[in-house]
């Protein structure tokens, strides 16, 4: 840490006890969370909307800002810092926020928003990660670890695909918080094979969802135009799993302080257990051929079943599905990563895999990558699918 950080850090304890508001009570169930503000006469930033990081923030200057980014339980946590605020500001001076990392690093470019188009952000980083400093142009706008996509938007798209093909969005349990796990089964619903879509576990994993939604935009496209396009395949689509984590900007967690990927298996946690009980009240003529769960993570990969643990049609799905792609799709490298299951893991990969006997991948896209390559490339896994589905069937 360098001496201009240390001042800094001597002038943000010297302002918390004058500027910082005492964080907002515990809201009740199905509440929004109220959020924190600093305003002085020329600048204000403030945490008050759906997707907001839960932050603290200092005054340092007439236009300068600290903001306290912290995970939403105490460590260990995925290091994936989430931070989302608003800001205004009067006159044409330069607002500087300075976003200090109490756990983990900085991680994500920070991306800007008038409410239209979305930029990335240059930012200065100090030496440790730990603080990044950002200029932003006088106004107004939004800025964000990620660009916001909001639970109205997933619902949104919910109700987009429903509309497409006659479908009905339904919910398929609340979260702690009261909100609606929303989902959509497309696709013949007397078909026997069910492929299984699952989005948005880990809040700040937004590159996932935009691939989750092109993937299913191409889905929803073929079958709009041949309702036969999937044989005698369904889908049960659950974009957003975790709405409470990304209406309150959590790093990883679900409002029960549990990452929802480690709890396949024990279903503590009301999202994950609606998902058990619904594949649980299926009829026995439909059963779950493939899971596919979208993240986000430093690169784009696949991981896939193991060898030892893929049977011979989980190998020939993989190898018409992924295989010899990974170089082929323009801007999107991606590698597969067999990895056997780590028993009692808790992630939707093994458990589907153990309990279906069907291939079960985790969908991981790079961070920072392109997203139109990665819209597209999403849409060729999708178009691929139905090819690599029939390769299941002995
Ligand atoms: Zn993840």
């Amino acid at each position: 840490m360098g001496i201009r950080w240390r001042y800094l850090w001597a002038g943000f304890f010297v302002m918390l006890g004058a500027c910082v508001q005492t964080p907002p009570p515990v809201p009740a169930s199905g509440a929004v969370t109220a959020g924190s503000e600093c305003r002085t006469p020329f600048a204000r930033i403030a945490f008050d909307f759906e997707g907001a990081s839960a932050s603290t923030c200092a005054i340092t200057g007439e236009r300068e800002f600290d903001v306290l980014i912290t995970p939403e339980h105490a460590p260990p946590i995925n290091p994936s810092p989430w931070y989302a605020f608003r800001y205004e500001s009067t006159g044409d001076a330069l607002v500087t926020v300075n976003l200090r990392y109490l756990s983990g690093a900085h991680r994500y470019a920070p991306k800007w928003s008038d409410g239209n188009a979305v930029s990335e952000l240059p930012i200065e980083l100090s030496e440790d990660s730990k603080s990044a400093t950002l200029r932003l142009p006088p106004g107004k706008g939004q800025v964000s670890a990620q660009e916001l996509i909001t639970t109205a938007d997933h619902s949104a798209d919910l109700r987009r695909w429903g509309a497409a093909l006659g479908a009905q969005p339904f919910t398929l349990s609340r979260s702690h918080d009261g909100r609606p796990v929303e989902a959509i089964r497309l696709g013949r619903t007397d078909g026997p094979r069910l492929v299984v879509l699952l989005g948005r576990q880990h809040p700040p994993e937004v590159t996932g969802a935009v691939a989750m939604r092109a993937f299913v935009d191409e889905l929803v496209e073929r079958l709009a135009g041949d309702p036969q396009a999937f044989a005698d395949h369904q889908f049960l689509i659950v974009p957003l799993l975790n709405p409470d984590g990304v209406a309150r900007g959590h790093w990883r967690a679900n409002r029960g302080a549990a990452d929802l990927n480690r709890d396949w298996g024990d279903f503590n946690q009301p999202e994950t257990r609606a998902v058990k009980a619904w594949l649980d009240a299926l009829p026995a003529s439909v059963r779950p051929v493939a899971m596919i769960d979208f993240h986000s993570t430093s690169r784009n990969l696949f991981y896939v079943q193991g060898d030892e643990e893929a049977s011979a049609a989980q190998q020939r799905f993989r190898a018409a599905w992924l295989t010899g792609k990974e170089n082929a799709l323009p801007g999107y490298p991606f590698t597969i990563e067999p990895r056997n299951a780590n028993p009692g893991s808790g992630t939707a990969k093994n458990w589907f895999h153990a309990t279906f006997a069907a291939p079960a991948y985790t969908y991981e896209v790079a961070d920072t990558a392109d997203r139109a390559a990665t819209r597209d490339a999403a849409r060729h896994f999708a178009a691929a699918l139905p090819t690599a589905l029939e390769t299941l069937k002995d």
